[in-house]
């Protein structure tokens, strides 16, 4: 009986892992000619100053309509452009649109605006990682101090060393380095201290359940452990009035979410800029 479980089991498990590669099959051919085709594009999220309530600027988002498949959510193309490499000419591409973006913008006047870009392990891992930021600054003009690159816990699971001196030049010339998803990972507290990074962005998660006290303590003491490190502290996911009063009770720094707005296609910014800033 339990050998014919076993081995029930067992083609269930080769029936799902054909699946998978199935589809991944499928998604990596498609996604190799994306970027060439222009079936890439960016949506901005933006993202408030809570003290002020100015908007600090936006988070960059990948978005990719594939004539064959629809669209496709990150959520499952990235992983998947990461396992074969696509993500360093997709990132690449992120960045330097990103940043071209917001230079854009400053130049017809919404000079303080900055950008934040997701960074993928495999891109950290590259020699010449720093020098491709560098050059897509320099070819964008975008000042150092407007741009932040958004990385995960888990990159530093990979070469601690390598990454951290990578982040830790960066970080010298003027660029922030958040903590995404910040709760969800295993870092430990002493951990959190080596890392070069100026700012935590606090998981979606602890957000959503603000409304259940033991987790709304959770989501303060976030900020408290944050600024008592000297890092600013951001929180995405924020969706309703209550959880902004709360985080500016608490003092978080910066919101995220689709209370202030969901992510705008690029074409669509500058008129919801203008529009904030009329109303
Ligand atoms: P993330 O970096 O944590 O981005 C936040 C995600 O939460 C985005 O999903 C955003 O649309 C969504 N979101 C923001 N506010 C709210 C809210 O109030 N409610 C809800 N329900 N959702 C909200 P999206 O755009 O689907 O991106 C998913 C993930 O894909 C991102 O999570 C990031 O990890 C990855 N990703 C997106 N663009 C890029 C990229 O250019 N490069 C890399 N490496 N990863 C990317
Ligand atoms: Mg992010
Ligand atoms: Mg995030
Ligand atoms: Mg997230």
């Amino acid at each position: 009986k339990a050998k014919e479980a076993g081995k029930g089991s067992y083609m269930i498990y080769g029936q799902e892992m054909q699946q998978y590669f199935d589809e991944r099959m499928i998604i990596e051919n498609h996604l190799r000619s994306a970027v060439s085709n222009n079936e890439l594009s960016l949506h901005y999220q933006p993202l408030v100053d809570t003290g002020t309530g100015e908007l600090w600027g936006f988070e960059a988002l990948i978005r990719w309509n594939s004539p064959v498949l629809g669209f496709v959510s990150p959520l499952s193309f990235i992983r998947i452009a990461e396992d074969c490499r696509l993500i360093v000419p997709i990132g690449e591409w992120v960045l330097r649109a990103a940043c071209r973006f917001t230079k854009d913008l400053q130049n017809q006047g919404y000079e303080g605006y900055h950008i934040s870009v997701n960074i993928s392990v495999i891109q950290l891992m590259l020699d010449d990682f720093t020098e491709m930021v560098l050059s897509v600054l320099e070819d964008t003009g975008l000042a150092p101090e407007y741009l932040e690159l958004e990385i995960t816990e888990s990159i530093f699971m990979e070469s601690f060393e390598a990454i951290s001196s990578k982040l830790e030049a960066l970080k010298e010339r003027g660029i922030g380095i958040a903590l995404d998803d910040f709760g969800t990972g295993y870092s430990s507290l002493s951990y959190l201290k080596q890392l070069p990074i100026t700012t935590l962005k606090i998981d979606k998660s602890f957000i959503d359940s603000i409304d259940t006290p033991n987790n709304r303590s959770l989501a303060s003491s976030i900020v408290t452990i944050g600024h008592d490190m000297g890092l600013n502290v951001t929180a995405e996911g924020v969706e309703t009035p209550e959880q902004l009063a709360f985080l500016e009770r608490t003092r978080c720094d910066k919101i995220q979410g689709y209370y202030i707005s969901k992510p705008i296609p690029e074409k669509e910014v500058a008129g919801w800029v203008a529009g904030r800033m009329a109303g």
